[in-house]
Order: structure tokens, then C-alpha cells, then sequence
């Protein structure tokens, strides 16, 4: 966004408005120039200026939007004018003064009002982020605000995983949702490339995957269930004999 800056130094009575306005667009600036309605005597001999119409129309606060009494002051921005009271915030009608101003269309707004309306918002506390939101979904939060679904510790930075939309760090991800190991009853999360075997519908960490007799891994080797546990071949004769 970008914020204007108001000049606020009165020209000498012999600049017109209309001149540092065309100073002002040759120098690529984007600024409201003030400047004091001058009495006749002083214009009489510069070229007619077009009339001047306080932009607020009925609802110029010095009740005549024509009013031009020299002495009072106006104000410019680009091609319009108001007098200096009737400048003001569209939203809290707080007149600009010296302050800067944020101008959105047709519009003038003082900072804090312009923040108000259009400032990003956050979707978790719905205040303003000032700076290092980040987004998820498309939508803006806080790095504070971004945090597990579960246990509230903050993402931002984290690998986290989603799930019916909702973000959670990892370990809550695992407790929650992931598949456990028949044998130590943890979680089997996948995360870090994790490798587990599956049989029918139980699971097992590949470190867990062992013979319940004689402790020996059963990864790549045949085996056989009895009841809860698994045994490796040879043990699984023996038990039988
Ligand atoms: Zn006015
Ligand atoms: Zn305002
Ligand atoms: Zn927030
Ligand atoms: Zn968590
Ligand atoms: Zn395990
Ligand atoms: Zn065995």
C-alpha cells in the first residue's frame, strides 16, 4: 500500500494550487497540496482556474461547497479539491491535517481506518498481520497462530500434516491418527521414510517385527502367527512338537 505524504508548507500567495499540482505530477509525487483561496485582487491577471467545488458536496462541513472566502485554505489531491476542514477520512470523517493518507479509488483514508478495512486479517484471531503472516489454504494467520489442531505448539517452520483441513504437528499426527505397532503400540507415522510391514490388518515398525520366542528379526523371512504373537519357522516347530 502505499502512503501519501501531505505538504503542508503554504505556497507563497502567488503559487496557485493548480501550479503545484502540475509541479508535484512533473515530479511524479502524490501528494494533496494545501494552499489559501486567494482574494481577487491577487488572481486578477492569471489565467481563469476552474471553479472550485469542495468534493464533499451537500456534505461539506462549512455548509457551501463553492465556498471560496479567501484566506480560507484548500486542499488538492490530483484532480480534486476540498476545503482544508472538509479533507478528511471517508470512514471516521477525522479531517487529514498534517497527518499522511492512504487514497484507495475514489476514496481518502486515514491510516488506522485504512488498516481497519483492508488490512489482512487473520483467519485464526482476526487481527490485523503487520508482518510474517503466513498463509495456508490461501488464507492469512499469524506465525503465532498457525498452530497444531491438537496441542497448540506453533507450525510456522514445522513440518506439519493436514488432515480434514486441519493442520497438526507431527506427534499429534501420529497419536492421533497414524497407524500403530502391533508390538510396541506407538505410532507408525511414515514420516522420515519410516518402514513398517503389514499383515492382514495388523502392523509392526520393521525394528518390531521380531520372533516372540527368540527375538530374531522376521523382516524378509518367513513366519508364522500364533494367536497374538509371531514366530519365526523354527520356533514356531518347536512349539509345535
Ligand atoms: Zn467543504
Ligand atoms: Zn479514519
Ligand atoms: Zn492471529
Ligand atoms: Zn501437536
Ligand atoms: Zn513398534
Ligand atoms: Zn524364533
Amino acid at each position: 500500500m502505499a502512503t501519501d505524504i501531505l505538504h503542508t508548507k503554504l505556497d507563497s500567495l502567488h503559487i496557485t494550487g493548480e501550479e503545484r499540482i502540475k509541479k508535484a505530477r512533473e515530479h511524479d509525487e502524490d501528494v494533496a497540496i494545501l494552499s489559501t483561496f486567494l482574494p481577487a485582487s491577487l488572481t486578477a491577471n492569471q489565467p481563469p482556474s476552474k471553479p472550485f467545488l469542495c468534493v464533499l458536496g451537500k456534505e461539506c462541513f462549512l455548509g457551501d461547497p463553492k465556498l471560496a472566502t479567501p484566506g480560507t485554505k484548500k486542499m488538492e489531491y490530483k484532480t480534486r479539491q476540498w476545503h482544508e476542514q472538509c479533507f478528511c477520512c471517508c470512514v471516521c470523517k477525522t479531517p487529514i491535517g498534517t497527518k499522511s493518507f492512504i487514497p484507495r479509488e475514489q476514496e481518502i483514508y486515514c491510516a488506522t481506518c485504512y488498516e481497519e478495512k483492508f488490512a489482512t486479517r487473520c483467519v485464526k484471531c482476526n487481527k490485523i498481520i503487520t508482518s510474517g503472516g503466513v498463509t495456508y489454504k490461501n488464507e492469512p494467520w499469524h506465525r503465532e497462530c498457525f498452530t497444531c489442531t491438537n496441542c497448540n505448539t506453533s507450525l510456522a517452520g514445522q513440518r506439519f500434516t493436514s488432515r480434514e483441513e486441519k493442520p497438526y504437528c507431527a506427534d499429534c499426527f501420529g497419536e492421533l491418527f497414524a497407524k500403530r505397532c502391533t508390538a510396541c503400540c506407538k505410532p507408525i507415522t511414515g514420516i522420515g521414510g519410516t518402514r513398517f510391514i503389514s499383515f492382514e490388518d495388523r502392523h509392526w515398525h520393521n525394528d518390531c517385527f521380531i520372533c516372540a520366542a527368540c527375538r530374531s528379526s522376521l523382516v524378509g523371512r518367513g513366519f508364522i502367527t500364533d494367536a497374538d504373537d509371531i514366530l519365526c519357522t523354527e520356533c514356531a516347530k518347536q512349539k509345535l512338537m
